[in-house]
This record gives C-alpha cells, sequence and structure tokens, in this order.
C-alpha cells in the first residue's frame, strides 16, 4: 500500500469515526495481530482500547456478550501463528496495562521459520506458549500443520482440528475452547468438525464487528489491524464507521 492511499485511508476513517462517535455504544469486536514490530503505536493503541473497551478473553466473550445489559464496548484481542516479534514486543505492553489475550497455535511451526503466508517468521516456542499461559493469556488452537482446511480431505481436516486441540491441551493442562480457521478459509463441515471436537468459537478473517444479535460463534468476524496502521483509521475500523466503510466500498 503506498503512502499516500495510507494516508488517504486515515482521513476517510477519520471523518467517519467522527461522524459516528453518537453511535459507538454496544460495540462488539475481535482484532486480528499477525506480527508486532512498532511497540510505540501497539502501546497507544492497546491504550486507546483500554480506556475506551472492556477487554475480555475471547472463551469468555459469549458470557461477557450475554450478561451485558447496558451496551458496553466489548472486545477481544487475537494474535495468529505468534511470531517472536509478538513475544518480545506485544507480550510486555500486555502484561503492563493488565490486558489479557487469545494467542492462535498451530503446533508444528512451534519453534521454526515460516516463509508462508508472510516471509520469514520466526514462531515462539513450546516454552513460550506455556509462558504466554502462565501469563494469564489463552492458548487456541489453528490445526497443527496451518493448512487450508477447505483444500484438503475431510479425514485429514478432522485430525488437523482434533490433534491441534488435544495437543494443546496436553501442552498447558487445561481446556482448549476457540479455534482459528487458517487462512479464514472454513465451510459447514469443517464448522460441524469444531462442534465435534468440543470447540465453542471459530474465528475467520472476516473483516466487521459482531451483530447486535444472532451471532454465529462458529463463524465470528475479525478485524485485522497493519501495525502501520493511522491512528484514525484505528479507531475508525473499531466502529461502526467501519460499516459505513465496507458499505460505501460496494461488499
Ligand atoms: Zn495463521
Amino acid at each position: 500500500m503506498n503512502r499516500q492511499f495510507k494516508h488517504l485511508k486515515d482521513i476517510i476513517f477519520g471523518t467517519l469515526y467522527f461522524l459516528c462517535l453518537p453511535f459507538n455504544e454496544g460495540i462488539r469486536a475481535i482484532l486480528l495481530y499477525h506480527s508486532i514490530n512498532d511497540k510505540d503505536t501497539f502501546q497507544n493503541q492497546m491504550l486507546y482500547l483500554k480506556k475506551n473497551f472492556r477487554i475480555v478473553l475471547l472463551k469468555d466473550l459469549q458470557k461477557e456478550i450475554t450478561k451485558d445489559k447496558i451496551k458496553t464496548n466489548i472486545l477481544s484481542l487475537t494474535f495468529d501463528d505468534v511470531e517472536k516479534s509478538i513475544y518480545k514486543n506485544a507480550l510486555p505492553i500486555l502484561k503492563d496495562l493488565g490486558l489479557k489475550a487469545t494467542f492462535f497455535i498451530a503446533p508444528n511451526w512451534l519453534g521454526k521459520n515460516i516463509d508462508t503466508p508472510f516471509k520469514g517468521r520466526k514462531i515462539v516456542n513450546i516454552q513460550e506458549v506455556k509462558e504466554i499461559f502462565s501469563l494469564g493469556h489463552e492458548i487456541g488452537a489453528h490445526t497443527m500443520n496451518h493448512p487450508k482446511l477447505t483444500e484438503i480431505p475431510l479425514a485429514e481436516a478432522r485430525k488437523e482440528i482434533f490433534q491441534s486441540k488435544s495437543y494443546l491441551e496436553n501442552l498447558i493442562g487445561s481446556e482448549i475452547v476457540s479455534f482459528a480457521y487458517p487462512y479464514g478459509a472454513f465451510d459447514e463441515r469443517i464448522q460441524n468438525l469444531l462442534k465435534e471436537a468440543g470447540f465453542y468459537y471459530g474465528v475467520t478473517t472476516k473483516e466487521a464487528l459482531l451483530k447486535d444479535k444472532d451471532i454465529d460463534w462458529f463463524e465470528l468476524p475479525r478485524i485485522g489491524i497493519d501495525e502501520k496502521i493511522g491512528p484514525f483509521q484505528f479507531k475508525g475500523k473499531i466502529s461502526k464507521a467501519l460499516e459505513i466503510y465496507e458499505f460505501l466500498r460496494g461488499r
């Protein structure tokens, strides 16, 4: 994305964000991060979220939304694959601010250098996953090998889903209830496997806020945050401005 376009997006979102301010109550959103290299930007984002949202673990989201009667803004933070930059840069900031997040792990990627989908990413190791969990964060499953589940035989998809759950449960000694579809790819058969395996949540990469009612817990949208995003685009994406922006784009 070139700089001018990024700047323009920030202006559009900034304008929409301020127009939407009166309607920004009862916002429910899940954020998705892949890497954190700019600590200052991430810290500013977290400070904004802490001030404006109740931040809960994904595994508690259903309970928190159901019991909320006063239209609190509720948000869950998620990190996919969990490369070292997240461990190194995001974890200390989350700790400082007392924020908890959900980390989606593909066990066969642990401790490795992964070339896809983003070039040259070093993934956290087994010890680091245990440490993340011991800090009070949630560990979620992301298959064993990170395949596109809709493009492999169903029997293999089943193995990827069931094995990642039991592997991670053995690793941390606690139940795993959240699942992230690699590349956001899923269909009804995959959703049924998740239910059969005992998951409560399936998160996608569809960019949207959660609906006000009739939420499908196995098709949860997530708002992807590129760490170089401008401050207004950040605030705008986690507000009703996102819906207007997507509408204007003709989605
Ligand atoms: Zn992934």
